[in-house]
């Protein structure tokens, strides 16, 4: 296996409150090796100069759509699963080179499985991209979130939606997503705002609904993500058991402290809701979305506010697919915007974030991880913008990209 010593300028580990100075990390193969001070170079090993660089563990986006195009979503159903994959794939490339070597897919609209045949292809280094792990589908209740339908009026007997409305047939969409090789069930609670027939402000399903769901999947060893937004909805989601809520836009402060007494972990995806905020004042936000949005802004960023002042786990989540992945790296900036430090916001991005994948090989910079590293010029503590300007990413142990004159591995 190849040896690789990078000489760092400057390092966040991943756990630490504030950098911990120039350091040389030892790469043997997929692992690292060492992280000291200076380390021996092993004959023949390469050494990668990242001196006028602050290096950290790759990055992690835990909320992704690869397959989803937000604005062509009625046009891009009549595409092939296969056009969806490979769409998917350079996107998750594209993706990787702003510094993300691991993504959580949350959902396809497809009646096949289109990300679990990219995470396996990946995953099995058939192809070169960032690691994967995969929602193939939305489970949801008709007139819920997941009830596509709406979208494509005339067509509504499109099989694009994973809906179920008693509890036999929730359970054998929970069964389903286990028999097809998803690693995470996704679910809705509440409605969203982009989507049509649906409201964020209300839950969508009955407790027993939900608790069949998650009991399921509980039986299967499988992790629930629940999109949801009305406070009622993150209650909701905390009490079945969901190890991470996404959005959770209103939620409240009884909310996050049942959710920091269950251990779970909170996606905010906040840069999204600086997007939406440009949309509406731009007067190019769709028109399904614009009463919604109109009525809970605020109440979305004074539930924000909380998050950042609590002691909740908060992990790094961007909803791309509903916007352009070129934007999923501001999440960083969004979240110190939102009052969150600079050093919770990074750790979000990586242990935090390694944590919720239940990953403890991934996230951290230490002997016996997975040598997933990127680095970039600055320092993200002082100034969390230098996350927006990585310009050297590994991923287990191969570099994908790298500043001139470094050793590159072509795609
Ligand atoms: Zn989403």
């Amino acid at each position: 296996m190849s040896m690789l010593v990078l000489v760092c300028g400057n390092v966040f580990d991943g756990l630490s409150e504030a950098l911990t100075g120039p350091a040389e990390i030892l790469v043997d193969g997929n692992r690292i090796a060492k992280v000291e001070r200076s380390v021996k170079r092993p004959p023949g090993a390469q050494v990668i100069d990242l001196s006028e660089r602050t290096v950290s563990p790759g990055f992690i986006d835990t909320h992704v759509h690869l397959t989803m195009d937000a604005a062509n979503l009625a046009l891009q159903t009549l595409q092939s699963s296969a056009a969806k994959a490979l769409k998917a794939l350079s996107l998750a490339r594209e993706y990787m080179s702003y510094g993300f070597t691991s993504l959580r897919d949350l959902g396809s609209v497809d009646p096949e499985w289109p990300t679990i045949d990219l995470r396996n292809a990946l995953n099995s280094s058939l192809v070169k991209g960032p690691r994967l792990f995969v929602a193939a589908h939305i489970i949801s209740a008709s007139a819920g979130h997941g009830d596509l339908r709406g979208f494509y009026a005339s067509r509504w007997t499109l099989p694009v939606s994973a809906i179920a409305d008693d509890v036999g047939s929730i359970k054998a969409l929970v069964r389903r997503e286990h028999s097809f090789g998803s690693d995470w069930i996704k679910t809705a609670n509440t409605g969203g705002y982009f989507s049509a027939g649906d409201d964020p402000a209300r839950v969508t399903w009955f407790d027993d609904e939900m608790e069949a769901l998650t009991s399921t999947a509980r039986q299967l060893n499988m992790p629930v993500a629940v999109h949801t937004g009305a406070a009622d909805g993150c209650k909701q989601a905390v009490r079945c058991g969901a190890r991470s809520l996404e959005h959770a836009y209103l939620i409240d402060a009884e909310g996050l402290e049942m959710a920091e007494r269950a251990g779970a972990y909170i996606v905010p995806t906040m840069q999204m809701t600086q997007e939406d905020l440009q949309e509406l004042q731009a007067g190019t936000m769709p028109c399904q979305a614009v009463w919604k949005f109109r009525r809970d802004s605020d109440g979305i960023l004074a539930s924000q506010r909380l998050l950042a002042g609590s002691r909740v786990k908060i992990a790094y989540g961007t909803d791309c697919g509903m916007f352009p992945f070129s934007h999923g790296i501001l999440e960083f900036q969004a979240m110190v915007k939102a009052g969150l430090s600079s050093v919770r916001a990074l750790k979000a991005g990586t242990s935090v974030a390694a944590e919720l994948l239940g990953r403890s090989d991934l996230g951290v910079l230490a002997p016996g991880k997975l040598a997933d590293i990127v680095a970039m010029p600055g320092d993200p503590i002082a100034d969390i913008g230098a996350t927006a300007k990585v310009d050297f990413v590994m991923k287990d142990g191969a570099v994908y990209r790298a500043t001139s004159g470094l050793a590159r591995q072509n795609l």
